[in-house]
């Protein structure tokens, strides 16, 4: 059996007190945690989800009792390998014909108060959790877990630095792949592949939007034959082995481009600079936003970025802190984050995204790969 420990500061074992103690400040009498972001957080066990029920249940502290790990007998051996099991937590497997949600239920006995599920956990198991705890409100996790992994650790920075790094890389090599007469799709594939090769566990996302479709924010991928002329958005991440994902977004152009694209995609650099200098500890994540809207509203295209300058990165890749208008949040140290304006004018459109981390300093950049405009070939 592979042991698969990555590095200990990266899920630290004091984080299962950490969130009992949450939990108990959050009014939650235990968390409940099936396979997700949450429960690797905590015990850095990346479990797969099935339909079989895996739960970490963690009573909150100081009352509740010892957190407890219910997993299928088969998933036993992974439980045990994964870093879960050098944690100090009773892993209980239960047999298919056991009734898991009943055994989740007998080991917690009587709760004080609510239940916090973890947000991504799938109705299925939320109902049949209600079912089996017909006592206990049911609320989020994120209650009790927000706090904590809003802020990420130095090792978690450092996780989200590489991955930076390594899609740096493919962002590096996007340029070769860009030839008219291919299609998004043989772009996309050849990107799939060097999310893997340089250094991605998981491919999560391959935008690769050309011509009108830069024009359209979310789309993925199409069967469009690459022109001269055309704008292309690649807008790619993937996650790591460390758990931690990358997202990053440049735009190229094949060929020269059309002088309008030229004119607006200086302003969405500039826009995006702007954001970025705006990011120090104390501002709120709304005026990222807002610095980011500034020079992009002032030049006339304000009407064409239709979309939030950014989201939170970690465990996955979009979770809090959400640059938006109307979170009035304040930035930490430790929080990370896509700056990443747009304008979409049509026929053609550009976005430039970052990864950002804030320190004491300021903002830190995470992608690094130049901003400037890259026009490939066109013949
Ligand atoms: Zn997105
Ligand atoms: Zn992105
Ligand atoms: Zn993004």
């Amino acid at each position: 059996m592979v042991t698969d420990r990555p590095d200990p500061g990266l899920y630290p074992p004091d984080r299962l007190d950490r969130a009992a103690a949450a939990s108990a400040e959050a009014g939650l009498a235990a968390l409940l945690l099936t396979p997700g972001p949450d429960l690797r957080y905590l015990t850095g066990y990346d479990a797969p989800q099935l339909e079989r029920l895996t739960c970490l249940a963690v009573p909150a502290a100081p009352a509740g009792g010892k957190p407890f790990l219910v997993v299928p007998r088969l998933e036993l051996p992974a439980a045990h390998a994964s870093p879960a099991g050098g944690l100090d937590i009773e892993i209980i497997p239960w047999d298919e014909t056991d009734d898991p949600y009943a055994l989740v239920a007998q080991r917690l006995g009587a709760l004080p108060g609510p239940v916090g599920l973890s947000d991504r956990m799938w109705a299925l198991m939320v109902l049949r959790l209600r079912d089996a705890l017909p006592g206990a409100r049911q609320e989020l996790a994120s209650a009790a877990l927000r706090g904590m992994r809003i802020r990420k650790t130095p090792a978690e920075v450092a996780a989200l630095r590489a991955a930076g790094e390594a899609i740096d890389r493919v962002h590096a090599r996007v340029p070769d792949w860009l030839r008219p007469g291919r299609t998004e799709r043989q772009v996309a594939a050849d990107i799939a592949d060097a999310i893997i090769g340089e250094g991605h566990a998981r491919v999560d996302f391959t935008i690769v939007a050309s011509g009108p479709n830069a024009a359209s924010p979310h789309h993925e991928v199409s069967d469009r034959v690459l022109l001269a002329g055309d704008a292309v958005v690649v807008d790619i991440g993937g996650t790591m082995p460390s758990g931690y994902c990358s997202d990053c977004t440049r735009t190229y152009m094949i060929g020269e481009p059309p002088p309008e694209f030229a004119a607006y995609y200086r302003v969405l650099r500039d826009a995006q600079q702007a954001a970025f200098a705006a990011v120090r500890p104390g501002v709120t994540a709304e005026a990222v936003d807002a610095a980011a809207r500034g020079p992009i509203a002032a030049a006339g295209y304000g009407g064409y970025f239709v979309h939030r300058t950014g989201h939170g990165i970690g465990l996955e890749s979009h979770e809090d802190p959400y640059i938006v208008s109307g979170n009035t949040e304040p930035l930490e140290p430790g929080m990370a984050f896509s700056i990443e304006p747009g304008i979409y004018p049509g026929p053609h459109g550009a976005r430039i995204e970052d990864i950002v981390v804030c320190t004491e300093q300021g903002g830190e950049r995470l992608n690094n790969v130049t901003r400037k405009l890259i026009c490939v070939d066109a013949t």
